[in-house]
């Protein structure tokens, strides 16, 4: 069995729901069909949860309503039988209908979870019906039945198993089994989600639950590519990917797979299969646990660094500093990318700004510190060994002529990562693809 999980783009419409089922319709074996909501749905929905935070409600019903209308047109479009339009009118004036309950409601942050839930629902029930109007053997299983988390958002993985296995035992001679991405129930048993872009996570769940043979993500590019194409041109796909360097660039910023997505399947040894939806043919990137030894696989940047340092003489043949250090952040409830240290002070990084002014504040007691913003890191990933001779000599080489404020190696054996200005970022991709590719 597969898990095969299409975004948002890739039912974004008509054409490329019917598009999709016909993929769908040739896959071979039993396939679980993971699906995102129709591409600007999330988006949407969320329009009507903030109107509704801020008390605006003429403005949630617009917003309502102007979603609402969107969905009759993809109904008139999408099936040709009158049953089948009656059928998907009947399930989303329903959804749309618990969208309006709740407008009526007082806002909780149950009213936003609930809310955007409703997008990853329509788009299971209409795939659902389109597929039924064409004949496929098809099952809807909805995620609200057995995709769990924790207390820390953590999936649980024990109740997912046993409760998917139930259901998936019970369904007879069925050959697309179509559910929800993003959406689940918390410890409470109430609607919650996997946060933004949480299908992927979704995917890889399910085919650790299940063993999957593979899980395969479907977007509208051929695979993850060595460079990013907004910023470079002529970047070509990678064809294999270790874990490990997968993770790092879906967290450095490659777009094309949500970071979480890869533990479930590292973990249990599943590989994952990035594929165009438009080129279903194309090969794509594969993902595994084997490693490709001595190779330099790609370049990716994360924007919106801010870089923080911390220079105290107190530092220098102390121990416990870097404790006292990593307390502030861990109090503040914010993550650090990269660290470059001295005898005599730290330098870190961090993406999420929100609480800095504390952090700064809290840091002062420990030394002289030091902010700059608007940085970028530039993560090149590949088998970056230490043994290996050579490969942090030329990345460090294409970037002769970039100020670098912050280099770290050696933190794993699978990247090197530069912290430069915003200004330099394009520059330092070309270079980077130039000098490594
Ligand atoms: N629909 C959700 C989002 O837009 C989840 C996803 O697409 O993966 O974030
Ligand atoms: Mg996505």
């Amino acid at each position: 069995m597969k898990v095969q999980k299409f975004g948002g783009t890739s039912v974004g419409s008509p054409q490329r729901i019917r598009d999709v089922a016909s993929l769908i319709k040739s896959f071979p074996g039993q396939n679980i069909i993971v699906l995102s909501a129709m591409s600007g749905t999330t988006n949407s929905l969320l329009e009507i949860v903030n109107a509704i935070r801020e008390g605006k409600k003429k403005e949630a019903y617009d917003f309502t309503n102007t979603l609402y209308e969107k969905y009759r047109k993809v109904i008139g479009d999408l099936y040709s039988s009158e049953e089948s339009k009656e059928k998907a009118s009947h399930i989303v004036d329903q959804l749309f209908d618990e969208i309006k309950n709740l407008i009526e409601k007082p806002y909780t942050t149950l009213t936003e979870k609930e809310i955007v839930s409703k997008g990853e629902l329509i788009s299971t029930n209409l795939m659902y019906l389109y597929l039924m109007e064409e004949g496929e053997k098809v099952a809807l299983i909805p995620a609200l039945d057995f995709m769990k988390i924790d207390a820390n958002g953590d999936p649980d993985f024990d109740f997912i198993e046993e409760k998917l296995g139930k259901i998936l035992s019970n369904l007879g001679n069925v050959d697309t089994i179509i559910t929800q991405g993003f959406i689940c129930r918390n410890p409470k048993g109430e609607v919650d989600n996997l946060l933004r872009g949480g299908s992927d996570y979704t995917a890889s769940i399910i085919g650790a639950a299940v063993n999957a043979e593979e899980v395969d993500i479907w977007t509208d590019i051929d695979g993850m590519h060595n460079n990013d194409p907004r910023f470079v041109e002529e970047t070509s796909p990678v064809h294999n990917l270790h874990f490990e360097e997968a993770a790092e660039l879906a967290y450095f910023g490659a777009k094309i797979l949500h970071p979480t997505c890869i533990l479930p399947a590292k973990i249990n040894n599943i590989p994952v299969r990035l594929l165009n939806t438009m080129e279903p043919e194309a090969e794509g990137t594969l993902i595994n646990n084997d490693l490709e030894r001595g190779s330099i696989k790609a370049v990716a940047a994360k924007d919106n660094i801010t870089a923080i340092k911390i220079k105290s003489s107190r530092m220098l043949l102390a121990y416990g500093f870097l404790k006292k250090v990593f307390e502030v952040f861990e109090k503040h409830r914010t993550p650090i990318d990269m660290i470059a240290t001295s005898e005599v002070g730290v330098s870190l990084t961090i993406d999420d700004d929100s609480h800095l002014s504390q952090i700064l504040e809290d840091l002062e007691e420990l030394g002289t510190v030091t902010v700059d913003k608007n940085m970028v890191i530039i993560c090149v990933v590949g088998d970056l060994e230490w043994q290996n001779k050579g490969f942090e000599a030329r990345a460090l080489d294409a970037l002769r002529n970039i100020p670098v404020r912050m280099i770290s190696y050696g933190g794993s054996n699978y990247n090197i990562s530069f912290l430069i200005d915003q200004s330099n970022k394009t520059k330092a991709l070309r270079l980077l693809s130039y000098h490594l590719f």
